[in-house]
């Protein structure tokens, strides 16, 4: 029987890239959808295949919410809080997929990427779990990127640096560092033309710029345009951030590592970059055994589609190794990988991916499926 599916979250970052996808691969065609909003209630939803969807429902209205078979939430962590336990409480046994951090820890749900964990989902379905949450956008990134030398098992330790996009944080965000980069714009623009100023005045007027009263910072309370922001998320107490933390946990998660003793340690900094859109990371690996630069490019390059190895020269780097080119679509290229002068077992790379498709949207989509076909 078609399923009915809610949505909540929908005209988000991650909400609005999950339908366009659903657009693109016709999924709205196999299911009857349902609006939903926090804020909007009686307003006009999406528009798909040119019908719009009218009269937004009410996201906290429990009882509407446990008419649907499938609930699917980009909304965040604060509404999962919110309306999770209450549905569950009122009996309602639907699937739950979503895009926010609030129920991955939990014993009863399975963080979903499956490209890496297809046969957990299988037999998590089997099971008879009905919670699926999409995994961390950096964690979900680097198994896509790295998938191969995980299944292999040849990775005894991961350090990691993040070079994380604004969108990441959400739509008013990205909005922000728009403004951000307007205002700093239009305090020096008059003098970008006149070849006879000093570039020291142009580089002090951009700072005094950055310190105004008025400098927009109502989201990410610093500047971020001209600068970067080496903390994502709450403190850990120990001294680790959230965003830092979820590396190790996730990604054990995902891989059904669930032993201590047999789990992968991953840790490092997690930093938030000017860029729009993808999150860029550079990884330090330590393999378990010395094997070759050919063969490790070959074991990257067969885990999954979506995976390039991006050769390591100038040419290639520029050209497909940067979030202006991967922005948008689902490739995930990887490169710069070559032996550290520390010792053959040890391995750079760098990899670059749209945190809103592989990193958030795309999972869920694909768990949706999983869902329709059951
Ligand atoms: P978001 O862009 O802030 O959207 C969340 C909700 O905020 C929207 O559904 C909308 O709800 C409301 N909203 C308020 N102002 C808005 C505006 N100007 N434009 C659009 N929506 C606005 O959040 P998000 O980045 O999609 O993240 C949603 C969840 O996914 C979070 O838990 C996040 O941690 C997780 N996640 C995000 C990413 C990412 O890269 N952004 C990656 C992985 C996971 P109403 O319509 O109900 O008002």
């Amino acid at each position: 029987m078609i399923k009915s599916v809610g949505f909540i979250g929908w005209r988000g970052m991650v909400g609005s890239v999950l339908i366009n996808r659903m657009i693109i691969k016709n999924d709205f065609s196999k299911i009857i959808p349902t609006f939903f909003s926090t804020s909007q209630v009686g307003n006009d939803g999406p528009i798909i295949n040119n019908v719009i969807f009218r009269n937004l429902k009410n996201a906290y209205d429990i009882n509407l919410l446990s008419e649907m078979d499938i609930i699917i939430t980009c909304q965040g962590s604060m509404y999962t809080e919110l309306t999770y336990s209450k549905l569950r409480q009122n009996g309602w046994s639907g699937y739950w997929i979503d895009a926010s951090s609030s129920l991955r820890m939990n014993k009863d749900a399975l963080i979903v990427l499956d490209p890496v964990n297809s046969s957990l989902i299988n037999n998590s379905l089997n099971k008879g779990i009905k919670t699926f949450v999409g995994g961390n956008c950096t964690v979900s990134l680097m198994l896509m990127a790295l998938g191969g030398l995980f299944e292999k098992k040849l990775i005894e330790w991961i350090s990691v640096s993040t070079y994380q996009a604004a969108s990441g944080a959400g739509a008013n965000y990205i909005m922000e560092l728009l403004k951000q980069m307007g205002f700093l714009y239009n305090s020096v623009s008059k003098y970008l033309s006149n070849q006879s100023f000093s570039i020291l005045d142009i580089d002090k007027k951009i700072t005094e710029s950055i310190n105004k009263k008025n400098f927009p910072l109502k989201n990410f309370s610093v500047p971020l345009a001209a600068s970067v922001i080496p903390w994502i998320d709450a403190k850990m107490e120990n001294g680790q951030t959230r965003e830092e933390w979820k590396g190790q946990k996730e990604t054990n998660k995902i891989l059904g590592l669930d032993k201590e003793s047999h789990q992968i340690i991953i840790d490092g900094i997690c930093v938030r970059i000017s860029s729009i859109r993808c999150h860029s990371q550079v990884f330090t690996i330590k393999l378990k055994r010395n094997i070759s630069l050919e063969n490790i490019e070959e074991i990257i390059s067969h885990h999954n589609k979506w995976v390039k190895v991006i050769p390591n020269d100038i040419e290639a780097t520029l050209l497909k190794l940067t979030p202006s080119s991967v922005t948008g679509t689902l490739n995930i290229p990887i490169g710069r990988l070559r032996k550290l002068n520390i010792g053959s077992k040890y391995l750079s790379a760098f990899t670059v991916g749209d945190q809103l498709l592989w990193g958030a949207a795309e999972p869920l989509r694909r768990m949706l499926n999983f869902l329709i076909d059951l």
